[in-house]
């Protein structure tokens, strides 16, 4: 930290994004990007016609893509929000909803990042552990009187709570904003986003980055009742309102023109989830079930940390953290059949080194 930044960040501890070396072509299984290029339709929209716009600013209110993620989740273009990448979103509602006296809660294991913007913003955090079985327990936040925020699927475990435990959560805290991050829920999960018809306190976040394939592009969009959505458009016009760009506006468009195209991708991810889950299990590994397109995974006799630093050395990458409770555990994004493929033949040579064979 120089002299010049403000002491209120001393102890701001940023957040660390997974590992993007580029010493050498890796198996990537560690950033829960989509295996699959986006669709020809977004190739084809990220023209020569649309780069030679570059010398315009993009349209500030997204109306043409508002519109269209409108009618596909059966809302109102007035309660969509896009901003750039669901990060952004996350950081918006921490900056709006939360303050010294308006607390946030959201669980112990989950997204690096919640944490990480209620200290930016100086808010108390209620920091709620999992159950045994790491799953959420919804009745720990029922009436809990803050900012509730919940992954769901859950990330890096990738389990579900129900849209009735959800209810549950929203009815009991009508005076605090509850915020469903669905970064993952086109992998099998069940949205929440019809809830925000009946409860004006449901912020739905979701991006593009993970099913629609276009992690690179940053864009990240919110489904709310139209109080929330005017919030963060404030919230937004007085920072920087031109967040999304003009490429990524229009691959966006496209993208949400080609939803078969990445419905039918994200079928592919689940039935290689379930091939991996059966085939780690089998290699004594204790995989929970995941409704994402990662799994959560331990091998019942190698650390976690050999898992991790023996796959990289093999050339796969996956997410490791060595924290309290998941130590031995590794995120595995799911790719293609073939990258598995690879993973488990890398897997195999482990565990054989590990025994000494
Ligand atoms: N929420 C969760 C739970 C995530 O895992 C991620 C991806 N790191 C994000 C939000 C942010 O994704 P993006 O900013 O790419 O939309």
């Amino acid at each position: 930290m120089s002299r010049f930044m403000s002491p209120r960040f001393a102890g701001l501890e940023a957040y660390t994004p997974g590992e993007q070396p580029r010493d050498q072509v890796y198996v990537k299984l560690n950033t829960n990007e989509s295996p699959y290029a986006p669709s020809p339709e977004v190739l084809a929209a990220v023209s020569q016609a649309e780069v030679e716009k570059l010398n315009l600013y993009p349209d500030p209110t997204g109306k043409v893509l508002k519109e269209k993620l409108a009618a596909l989740y059966g809302v109102e273009a007035k309660n969509v929000f896009l901003s750039n990448g669901s990060d952004d979103i996350l950081n918006f509602a921490f900056m709006a909803f939360c303050d010294s006296e308006r607390g946030a809660a959201y669980p112990e294991i989950s997204y690096g990042f919640y944490p990480v913007y209620a200290d930016l913003y100086h808010v108390d955090s209620k920091v709620i552990p999992l159950k045994e079985d790491f799953s959420v327990d919804y009745r720990d936040y029922c009436g809990i009187g803050r900012m509730v925020v919940i992954a769901n699927p859950n990330a890096p475990t990738g389990m579900e709570i129900s849209l009735a435990e959800i209810e549950e959560i929203l009815k009991s805290n009508p005076d605090n904003i509850v915020i469903i991050d669905e970064a993952y829920i086109d992998f099998g999960g069940t949205s929440c986003v019809d809830l925000i018809k009946k409860y004006d306190n449901l912020l739905v976040v979701q991006t593009f980055s993970k099913s629609r394939s276009m992690a690179g592009a940053r864009l990240g969009f919110a489904i709310a009742d139209a109080g929330i959505i005017e919030d963060l458009e404030k919230i937004k016009y007085s920072t920087n309102p031109y967040n999304i760009n003009r490429l990524t506006l229009a691959a966006g468009e496209a993208a949400v023109d080609s939803n078969e195209y990445y419905v039918e991708n994200a079928k592919k991810i689940a039935e290689t989830r379930e091939m991996t889950t059966v085939r780690l299990r089998e290699m004594d590994f204790t995989v929970l079930d995941s409704k994402a397109n990662f799994i959560f995974a331990k091998s019942n006799s190698i650390s976690g940390k050999v898992i991790y630093e023996e796959l990289k050395k093999k050339g796969v990458l996956v997410r490791f953290w060595g924290k309290a409770k998941i130590e031995d555990f590794v995120r595995i994004t799911i790719g293609t059949p073939e990258q598995m493929n690879v993973l488990f033949d890398k897997l195999e040579e482990i565990i054989a080194e590990q025994k000494g064979d």
